[in-house]
């Protein structure tokens, strides 16, 4: 069993347990209070540092554009035995340190992840797909350095449809605001966080059905 200490100042703290070491750093920014667990006593620092400098960025425009109401107390775990990307529950983002060791520039894995915490969607009634286009939204706007992890919104494909979710409907959501109604997901967002969104959204917000968006953002994809 994993035991989790914390420190109510910037320091760091560090123990070893069954063969692994873990350390805890918990810093105090600006009203806000990130703790980040580290369970990879080989993970580099300066990528911590980084994802650390990306939170503090990133969170606070996120918060602003989004959910003035959200937690200021974060976590990040790296965790050795996660094998996906990244994941976030709880205002608690878990990263792969295999991943992140692999992929050092993709650091806005960590403005994805946190505008999950900014959503904070509950049990919402709203479409998972949906969900994380928002995310991969918010990352292609607020993404420190998209450039730099080679990630952008991907050319349109006949193959695509608007749940294929991340970024393929990232870019559709861009182009509907731009085409149809600007400001559309910051609408969405809000009624997805209320429990008031609903399928009838898309034709309220900008005259047409989700449908029918995706079959004129087919005939003439540019954003
Ligand atoms: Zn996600």
């Amino acid at each position: 069993m994993k035991r989790i200490f914390f420190l109510n100042v910037i320091g760091v703290f560090a123990f070893c347990a069954a063969g692994h070491a873990q350390s805890t750093e918990v810093i105090n920014k600006n009203g806000y209070k990130l703790t980040v667990i580290n369970q990879d006593a080989g993970f580099d620092k300066a990528e911590i540092a980084k994802l650390e400098e990306t939170f503090f960025e990133v969170y606070p425009k996120l918060e602003k554009e989004y959910n003035k109401k959200v937690t200021k107390n974060v976590t990040f775990v790296i965790d050795t035995a996660y094998d996906g990307v990244a994941a976030t529950a709880n205002a608690r983002v878990v990263f792969s340190s295999k991943y992140m060791t692999k992929h050092p520039k993709d650091i806005d894995v960590v403005t994805h992840e946190v505008m999950h915490i900014v959503q904070d969607y509950g049990d919402s009634a709203g479409p998972g797909w949906l969900t994380e286009g928002i995310a991969d939204y918010a990352r292609n706007k607020f993404g420190v350095d998209n450039a730099g992890a080679h990630w952008a919104l991907p050319e349109f494909k006949s193959t695509q449809n608007y749940d294929n979710a991340y970024r393929v409907t990232a870019r559709f959501l861009v182009w509907t605001e731009k085409n149809y109604k600007a400001g559309v997901v910051k609408t969405f967002d809000k009624q997805l966080r209320d429990h008031t969104f609903t399928d009838d959204s898309w034709k309220k917000e900008t005259g047409k059905t989700l449908d029918q968006l995706w079959t004129a953002y087919a005939a003439n994809p540019a954003i």
